[in-house]
């Protein structure tokens, strides 16, 4: 077990500046209004650093530095830019356990999971598209005798990509990796909870990156955002976030025609057939565990488990021993090795979380574990933690149909195979699901049935760079990670010839 620091001891366990500009033309840059916002640690609630809020002055500057660097980067070989990409993995791989206490810091979530997945994937996502897009293949076709249509793949020039607060190094690295992969310029704008991390990742990288390629800037939604969302002069938008902002997005591209990638938010259903129950061996115990993983970054994560689904012959075992499974589940210091669940990131966060408590116990939903704010001693008192909860109710109330994005699970049984499949698609989403069963058949059917774009078929949250993610209804458009996703960063230039 270690101990990356105790709150209190200092101000903060990783180097963080005290004072973050806008990174802009491989510069730091100040605001041009001259303002900045604090950026707080959901671990004691207390401000570390302040960041230059951005506006659209400074959205103009970034996008001036981005063209100007277009020119030649959008002429890279593949060859030339996988170096670039796999030089920026060996150096997040050279500062891993930095950047993992740096996100922790910032976002509250434990450090066991930042040093065991979120940075170990980023990393990988680089290493990845470095491969990926050297791989990558044009197509030709005969159309008759004398002609030919060659088919080029050509960058998009320079694209905006704005990012939630929910993993911020991850998120920013799965739009970060392909777009640069496949030749764009990119103008990033973090979220304002959580801008440090990502900020703390430029710091270390800056040196590597062709000035104006990575252009970050800091800042509100509606004042830095929207500038670069509606901005005539980028190529693409590419967003992470709510459902409710993914609208406005895909309205400010209408008006350029622009191409938009929307991943939005979920209420996936993981699915537990009883045929698990038939013997308590290994498998059992897997399947337990992925009833436990709505907890998994304080259920702030858009396919959380957050609608647990449990057939009737062995609903009562099984749940109960579910419940036995969340209370081993440790909370606290998030700079511990030994936490499972942390901080929520912010304020707003912890608030609306706690009112969907109150709803929940309003309609009628059975508290089985949790239920309250988690209230923890010393600097940590201040901190914003909630008890991992389950609600047992039905698939009607606004626990089950709204997404909460919080450590919530919201619990009920079913019958039957159409019944699973019936409650499971009774939602405005599709991101995620699971499916638990030992019968092949079953399983692929459910798969197959339920209407989301990754279905995790006995086992649950697992993010390889290789495996398209992506949502079904109001959950998105467009898939990330995967070759496909180079394809969402391109241009296809026909040339058709006749010789
Ligand atoms: P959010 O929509 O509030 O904010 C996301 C980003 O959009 C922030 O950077 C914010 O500043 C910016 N923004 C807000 N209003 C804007 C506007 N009018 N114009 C342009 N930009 C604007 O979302 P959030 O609360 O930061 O993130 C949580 C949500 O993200 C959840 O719904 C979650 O499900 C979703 N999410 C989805 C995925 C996925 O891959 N599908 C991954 C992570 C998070």
């Amino acid at each position: 077990m270690t101990v990356y620091a105790q709150p209190g001891q200092a101000d903060s366990p990783a180097t963080f500046k005290s004072r973050y500009e806008h990174f802009i033309g491989g510069k730091w840059v100040a605001p041009v209004k001259g303002e900045y916002f604090e950026d707080i640690t959901p671990v004691t609630g207390k401000a570390f650093a302040e960041v230059a809020r951005g506006t659209a002055e400074d959205i103009e500057a970034a996008l001036d530095a981005a063209w100007a660097a277009a020119p030649s980067w959008n002429a890279t070989t593949p060859a030339e830019r996988a170096v670039l990409l796999n030089k920026i993995a060996d150096r997040m791989e050279e500062n891993l356990e930095a950047i993992a206490v740096a996100e922790t810091w910032d976002n509250g979530k434990p450090v066991r999971e930042t040093l065991a997945a979120d940075i170990p994937l980023a990393i990988d996502h680089f290493r990845y598209f470095a491969g990926a897009i050297r791989a990558q293949e044009g197509r030709l076709s005969q159309i008759d005798e004398d002609t030919v249509a060659y088919h080029f793949h050509e960058p998009l020039g320079v694209v905006g990509q704005i990012i939630p607060w929910n993993f911020p190094i991850l998120m920013g690295v799965w739009k970060l990796a392909p777009a640069l992969a496949a030749g764009n310029c990119v103008v990033l704008k973090p979220a304002e909870q959580t801008p440090a991390s990502i900020l703390f990742l430029i710091e270390l990288l800056e040196d590597l990156i062709p000035a104006g390629v990575v252009n970050v800037v800091n800042g509100f939604g509606a004042e830095a955002g929207k500038p670069l969302a509606s901005n005539p002069r980028i190529r693409k938008i590419a967003f992470t976030g709510e459902t409710t902002t993914g609208r406005l997005i895909m309205q400010y591209a209408s008006e350029n025609i622009i191409p938009v990638t929307l991943e939005l938010g979920g209420k996936s259903p993981n699915i537990f057939f009883d045929d698990i129950a038939q013997e308590k061996d290994a498998f059992y115990d897997k399947a337990l565990e992925g009833f436990a993983l709505f907890g998994l970054n304080q259920g702030e994560v858009c396919t959380c488990p957050s609608r647990a689904l449990v057939q009737k012959g062995m609903y009562d075992e099984f749940v109960a021993e579910g419940v036995e499974r969340v209370k081993k589940m440790v909370q606290g210091n998030p700079l511990d090795t030994n936490t499972m669940v942390g901080a929520q990131a912010s304020t707003d966060q912890l608030e609306k979380i706690l009112s969907y408590l109150d709803i929940g116990k309003q309609e009628g939903a059975k508290a089985l574990i949790g239920g309250e704010r988690m209230e923890l001693d010393g600097d940590l008192s201040g901190g914003y933690y909630v008890q991992p909860t389950i609600f047992e109710g039905d698939n009607t109330m606004r626990i089950f149909q709204e997404e909460i994005f919080g450590p919530v699970l919201s619990l009920t049984s079913f019958t039957d195979f159409d019944e699973a499949i019936s409650v499971a698609n009774d939602t405005l989403y599709g991101l995620g699901a699971g499916v638990w069963s030992r019968n092949g058949t079953t399983a692929y059917r459910a798969g197959r049935a339920i209407q989301a774009g990754r279905v995790w078929v006995n086992n649950y949250h697992n993010y390889p760079a290789h495996a398209a993610f992506g949502g079904y209804k109001s959950s998105g458009i467009g898939r990330e990670n995967h070759l496909m996703m180079l394809d969402h960063y391109q241009q296809t230039k026909n040339l058709l010839v006749s010789y």
